[in-house]
């Protein structure tokens, strides 16, 4: 089996928000802490010699910062990297400045990662100064070429703003590969570009990946870029991997609600393609806030309902909706007062009416619709979070109560680890790693 490049274990990242003089000055009285953004909050895996890994997710994620701790741009909060077995945190100045020269990143947008006041060559040469490697010249016009420049020395004295969006990042995958590294990290490296560049320089990363025998985490949201570039793919949400396996078996066959929903918003060719396809509604959580449970559980069509009672499934999904609302604060009762027209709001009947109309339009029964009754009464009667705490006491999930861990589940395929208890969990494994067999460890 390949050797290990990388170990990423329990990966954290967290940015203190930035506050003013005043605010700061008032929590440091009242002994509070300041609020952190989670932007990685427990990510794993591990990335082999030769192998291309995608992470995948929506804006805010945290697969860009992921990306950057990867290259040592950030320190980690909490948990370890590894590079081939020694932890980033533990290196000496030596084995860092080999780390650095194996450890290359490209950007998304290429204008801003070089440095306008250079030309060609000196972005080229740069790195091989900085780590006092010989045989300049010979080396930018190797990766110049490499990088379908050419004829090299014309592009020597030009400055990045004398380039096309395409020969740029051309010139930055040049700078990336002139120390021959072990791995890159391309964050979106196409994003930026005109459509009609694209596909040339996807085909120049995959060379760059066969020719050096490179490792590459590729970052984007572009889910078809990523099932042609990568081994494997990892799922983001809200600072975690939610799911990770192989890029067919996880594009064909997605278990995690929220890896499906991605890629239900693919657009296929045929509009008439017979597809349940699921549609995502809701943002992307409070990455300050984290909620409790499965971060995912506002947004997801398949919130798991108690055990004990039966219910409907979009029912189910409704009464829950209201309840976050009510939790959170975004239960507009005020418009809905207006649309009952009683300025004195003492005609509660109708304002329950309403508010069943705008949101709960599934019939429920028995002792579903008594508790629903209840909690309706104390939204009426300007008691929010007892209405919440009502719902709550009968509707709470497993999903609500548990933070699902990213494992091997027992009714999934061996290789795919998933964060979800819509499947039976395996043990507790570190799921994300890749063992002696080639597939998922129990380490
Ligand atoms: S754990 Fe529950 S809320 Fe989270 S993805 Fe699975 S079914 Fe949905």
């Amino acid at each position: 089996m390949a050797n290990r490049i990388l170990e990423v274990e329990g990966l954290k990242k967290h940015f203190p928000v930035s506050e003013g003089w005043i605010a700061s000055m008032m929590r440091a009285v009242s002994g509070g802490e300041q609020d952190v953004v989670h932007a990685v909050d427990g990510v794993s895996f591990d990335l082999l010699e030769g192998e291309t890994i995608g992470l995948a997710g929506e804006s805010g994620c945290g697969k860009t910062t992921t990306g950057m701790s990867l290259v040592k741009l950030h320190d980690p909060t909490d948990g370890e990297i590894r590079y081939r077995g020694t932890p980033l945190g533990e290196m000496d100045e030596t084995e860092l400045a080999g780390f650095r020269q194996n450890a290359q990143m490209i950007f998304q947008d290429p204008f801003e990662s070089l440095n306008p006041r250079m030309t060609v060559y000196d972005t080229i040469a740069e790195p091989l100064r900085i780590h006092d490697v010989g045989n300049e010249t010979a080396r930018v016009r190797r990766a110049l070429e490499f990088a379908e420049l050419q004829p090299a020395e014309q592009f020597f004295d030009q400055y990045p703003h004398e380039l096309s969006g395409g020969q740029r990042q051309r010139l930055a995958i040049a700078r990336a590969i002139v120390l021959d590294p072990d791995f890159i990290v391309a964050d979106e490296p196409v994003s930026m570009l005109d459509v009609s560049l694209r596909a040339g320089v996807l085909s120049l990363l995959e060379r760059m990946t066969e020719e050096f025998g490179l490792s590459v985490v590729y970052i984007s949201h572009d889910l078809s870029l990523l099932r042609h570039m990568c081994d494997r793919i990892a799922i983001m949400y809200m600072g975690r991997i939610v799911e990770i396996g192989d890029t067919g078996d996880v594009i064909t066959d997605p278990k995690h609600p929220y890896t499906r929903a991605l890629i239900d918003a693919v657009p296929v060719p045929d509009p008439e393609a017979d597809r349940d396809r699921v549609t995502l509604g809701g943002e992307v959580g409070d990455a300050i806030d984290v909620p409790a449970g499965c971060r995912f559980r506002k947004r997801c069509p398949s919130i798991i309902p108690p055990e004990d009672i039966d219910v409907d499934q979009e029912a189910y999904r409704e009464v829950t909706d209201l309840q976050y609302r009510l939790e959170d604060g975004t239960l507009d009762t005020d418009s809905i007062w207006e649309s009952v027209g009683d300025p004195n709001r003492s005609d509660l009947a109708s304002f329950k009416r309403e508010l069943r109309a705008e949101y709960l339009t599934r019939g429920l029964s028995g002792t579903n619709e008594d508790v629903v009754e209840t909690a309706l009464q104390q939204v009426a009667e300007g008691d929010e979070e007892g209405a919440a705490e009502t719902l709550d006491e009968r509707f709470a999930s497993i999903c609500e109560r548990t933070d699902p861990a990213v494992e091997r589940r027992a009714d999934v395929g061996d290789d795919r680890r998933v964060a979800c208890h819509l499947y039976e969990s395996d043990g507790p494994v570190a799921a994300t790693r890749r063992g002696e067999d080639g597939v998922a460890a129990d380490d």
